[in-house]
């Protein structure tokens, strides 16, 4: 399967690690839209959170479980947003799902 982001966790393409555990890999943005923007990701190749069943859905909470570590491990004491983008309609352009973690700026709004 071709891939970015299963590549990117075998290490075949480098990027700027933030967290590791057994089920997920956290990483920098290539393009951060804040000082702070980090992406959350499952080792399971899970195409987006339209694919989330019963048989998955605790990766999600170890998606929320690193998080909240990468938050203190990165003193986001004020706060942080996760965002995760699903389908045409949610503007998604890799179809491995991802949480974006953004800090470091006052966030605007609720979403942006
Ligand atoms: P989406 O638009 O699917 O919610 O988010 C995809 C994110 O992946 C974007 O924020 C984009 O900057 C990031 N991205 C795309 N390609 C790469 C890459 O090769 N390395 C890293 N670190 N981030 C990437
Ligand atoms: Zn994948």
């Amino acid at each position: 399967m071709d891939c970015l982001f299963c590549k990117i966790i075998k290490g075949e393409i480098p990027s700027k690690k933030v967290y590791e555990n057994e089920f997920v890999y956290a990483f920098e943005d290539i393009a951060p839209q804040a000082p702070f923007h980090v992406l959350i990701i499952p080792k399971e190749h899970i195409a987006s959170s339209a694919d989330i069943t019963a048989d998955n859905s605790i990766l999600v909470a170890k998606i929320f479980e690193a998080a909240a570590q990468i938050a203190k491990e990165n003193d986001l004491k004020d706060g942080f947003r996760i965002v995760t983008n699903s389908g045409k309609v949610g503007c998604q352009t890799v179809f491995h799902m991802h949480f974006h973690m953004l800090s470091g700026r006052q966030l605007e709004g609720q979403m942006g």
